[in-house]
């Protein structure tokens, strides 16, 4: 599964993934699926992380929800009914990573109690780690999912054809795993997007890590002290900024700001260095480059960055074909 998330739902970019191999585009955001089935994309669409408030909107745009929640799952089949579909579903089970999840000892009832939903079809079961303990996937947790998926299939008399991973945090495990035993499926973002694992975030062979880049508008080029002259209090969040006194040097304000990015995921293409930013403004340290007003600065992306970037609606986004 390619997923969108950090881009938006940008249908260029789900395209591409689709063009690069990817089965399905599974996205945490409703209204980001909904963009790309607007915009004609043809795949099964899986929605990540799954709302009560949302089931009759869920059921009409989506193929596939992860779920965790009988209630979310009721409701889920409620509308199915209504609306004449099979909703399919991936159960999502707690390994020790403690965002979403089933815990293993309630897995059984959970699914005893979706057998008796006639528009919900559980067609498989997943985990998700690394996202909020830092978790790490390997032999060990995929075995266990490995078991839970067969000791379900047994129980039950059902097929699980999906059983699924985790995210970009797996690949460390899916290089060295000795057999894959169940696991099939994984749900790709940051990997696919800025060429990494994320575990250590290491660069994956044969991937770009610079798809992506940030450019910004110098609007002010001077000669400054590089100490403020006055009495010290807050700046513009509530922290008591510190200075180094590194004298008069040459500095560049471009224009970006917190509202478009976060300013300590940017990495400067050339030898510039982020001093600060308020909400609308980054200040850098041009060293000896001569940077005028209206030249360009050129930023590089970490996942926090692209994050920010594509969904704020001051930054153009732009995209070029490669052949
Ligand atoms: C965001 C998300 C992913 C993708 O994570 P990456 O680190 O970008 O690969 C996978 N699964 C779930 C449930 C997610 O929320």
């Amino acid at each position: 599964m390619g997923v969108s998330k950090a881009i938006l739902g940008e249908p260029a970019i789900a395209k591409a993934m689709l063009q690069g191999g990817v089965e399905f585009i599974a996205d945490s955001h409703l209204e980001n699926i909904i963009k790309m089935r607007n915009a004609g994309l043809l795949t099964r669409f899986v929605l990540l992380r799954t709302a009560l408030s949302q089931a009759e909107s869920i059921v009409q745009n989506v193929d596939i929800s992860l779920n965790t929640e009988i209630e979310t799952v009721g409701k889920l089949d409620h509308f199915a009914n209504a609306q004449h579909k099979i909703h399919q579903i991936i159960v999502m089970v707690e390994l020790g990573d403690l965002r979403e999840g089933i815990l293993p000892c309630n897995l059984s009832q959970f699914i005893e109690q979706t057998s008796h939903l006639s528009n919900i079809e559980v067609i498989g079961i997943g985990c998700n780690l690394a996202c909020y303990g830092g978790i790490k996937p390997n032999n060990q947790k995929m075995h266990e999912l490995s078991e839970l998926t067969n000791v379900l299939e047994q129980d039950f008399r059902i097929r699980l054809p999906i059983v699924s991973g985790g995210n970009s945090a797996n690949y460390e495990w899916y290089k060295s795993a000795p057999k894959v035993e169940r696991i099939n499926n994984l749900r790709i973002g940051e990997s696919i997007l800025l060429g990494c694992e994320t575990l250590h975030r290491d660069p994956i062979p044969g991937l770009h890590a610079n798809a992506f880049k940030l450019i910004a508008e110098v609007i002010e080029s001077k000669q400054k002290p590089s100490l403020p002259n006055g009495e010290i209090s807050q700046d513009a969040f509530g922290n008591i900024p510190t200075f180094l006194d590194r004298g008069i040097h040459h500095r560049v304000i471009i224009a970006l700001g917190r509202q478009d990015i976060l300013p300590s995921s940017l990495k400067p293409e050339d030898d510039l260095e982020i001093l600060g930013s308020s909400s609308d403004h980054v200040v850098l340290d041009s060293k000896h480059l001569d940077l005028k007003i209206g030249s360009e600065v050129k930023f590089d992306l970490d996942y926090g960055g692209l994050l920010a970037a594509m969904t704020s609606p001051f930054i153009q986004k732009k995209f070029v074909e490669f052949s």
